[in-house]
């Protein structure tokens, strides 16, 4: 048993101040309450906030992230489809031991800032010749061995992936990416549930890449298979990716999916940018979640997700950091809501209007659906029984010296940088202090060379 004593803890209710926390032996929590007659054994520094899920992450494009931010001698312009060719290029040559090499870092430098509980999004699943690996699964098990080499809980959510486009075949620049048959992509999703069920670090989501990855009759299949496991896709993130719907299924992508096949609320729709409010109300009556990456949509040049509109109609969405550009869950909440500031020139724009507080808003909404994106719920940040999981904000940082409770959320999540986060506590023991991740010069050796072997 220890007894920790933090400056603060947030709570659903709020902060509590100091914050008096006992866990067990394995790190699970005992009690919390803001006095205690028990002696401390470890006073921290800082006040512990809960980090949040990442709701979509491919960890291979980590490796890439800084390097098309130029557009290179003989092309003309840039757009998502040309950045698309120069991620092909890379995911081209990535081997199973360079993912466990790149996912372990990323993993760890999520870890770093914030994020926890990954849903890996994974589509690069065959050998570079297009076939399967011995171990049909080799690629989505080095993820996971990643994800459990740096201490990060992950979401290992497979996709379907057959065809390069709407009423197209298979094309040789995805063959790493596509499956045979539904049916081989079930067998692999079954070998995974059952390999990690009694794993409580591990869960299990599936999907399809994207409406343009598969036939009608197979994303029939693939959304029927299961109304509980978390169920992916990336949807209307570009104007020719609904331009091609409408041409080839008659409808929108969102418009499509709901009239066709049917939303749940197991149903994570990744980005969802280019949406009419038809489109929204039906996302909304499904109860479906919005996966928002806004650092690579930024990036990528998709557009703005109507943010302040969905939120005031009651939708559910959460973020995630997708091709890894921005791994900072509090940059990437600032960025989704300056974009909208920005385009509707008001401020508070999550509030609509009403009197409360952004940080609040959307913390609470993030940590909520982006544990059902990944496949658990959980009813507060903390709590007893759970493992003392935090993010430890250093509270000599500046602005972490005022004392008020009020306006210390939105302080972490709007006004400071990285050098606030002094550390992360994972089941009762330190995993990243001092900004250093405990096994930080192991990875990052690793994770130099491949970084250099790539591109
Ligand atoms: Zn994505």
């Amino acid at each position: 048993m220890k007894n920790w004593k933090f400056k603060g803890m947030y709570l659903k209710k709020g902060w509590i101040s100091p914050a008096y926390v006992s866990t067990d032996d394995n790190g699970k929590i005992l009690s919390i309450d803001s006095h205690s007659s028990l002696a401390v054994d470890e006073s921290v520094e800082g006040y512990a906030i809960s980090p949040i899920p990442n709701a979509h992450s491919h960890a291979f494009q980590y490796v890439m992230a800084g390097l098309t931010e130029n557009i290179p001698k003989g092309h003309q312009g840039d757009n998502f489809w040309s950045w698309r060719e120069r991620m092909y290029a890379v995911a081209d040559q990535v081997n199973p031991e360079q993912m466990e090499v790149i996912a372990s870092m990323l993993y760890a430098e999520m870890l770093r800032l914030g994020y926890d509980q990954v849903v890996e999004f994974h589509y690069l699943n065959k050998d570079s010749n297009g076939q399967s690996y011995n171990n049909p699964n080799e690629m989505a098990e080095r993820l996971i061995s990643a994800a459990k080499r740096v201490g990060m809980k992950i979401t290992m959510t497979p996709v379907y992936y057959r065809t390069a486009g709407f009423n197209q075949g298979p094309s040789e620049a995805q063959r790493r990416f596509q499956y045979e048959s539904t049916d081989a992509y079930f067998s692999q999703i079954e070998d995974l549930i059952s390999k990690y069920q009694d794993d409580s670090e591990v869960k299990i989501g599936y999907g399809q890449h994207s409406l343009r990855a598969a036939d009608v009759e197979e994303t029939k299949e693939i959304f029927a298979y299961s109304s509980q496991m978390p169920c992916h896709i990336h949807i209307s993130e570009q104007t020719q990716e609904v331009e091609g719907s409408l041409k080839h299924l008659g409808a929108r992508p969102v418009e499509w999916l709901a009239n066709e096949v049917g939303m749940g609320k197991n149903t994570n729709l990744i980005h969802s940018t280019h949406i009419t409010d038809n489109e929204m109300q039906s996302i909304i009556r499904a109860k479906a979640n919005v996966v928002i990456c806004p650092s690579t949509e930024g990036n990528l040049g998709d557009g703005y997700f109507p943010i302040s509109d969905f939120i005031e109609a009651g939708g559910r969405w959460c973020i995630g950091s997708d091709s890894h550009i921005g791994i900072n869950p509090f940059e990437d909440l600032r960025l989704l809501d300056y974009g909208q500031r920005m385009s509707k020139q008001k401020r508070n724009i999550m509030l609509n209007g009403r009197p409360g507080d952004s940080a609040a808003i959307s913390y609470d909404t993030v940590f909520d659906n982006g544990h059902l994106a990944a496949g658990e719920s959980k009813n507060d940040y903390f709590q007893v029984g759970d493992d003392l999981d935090a993010l430890i904000i250093n509270s000599h940082s500046p602005l972490m010296t005022r004392d008020a409770n009020d306006g210390r959320l939105s302080t972490i999540v709007y006004a400071l940088d990285n050098s606030a986060i002094y550390g992360r506590i994972k089941s009762g023991e330190w995993l990243v202090r001092g900004g250093l991740h405990i096994n930080y010069d192991e990875i990052i050796k690793d994770f130099s060379q491949t970084v250099n072997d790539i591109n």
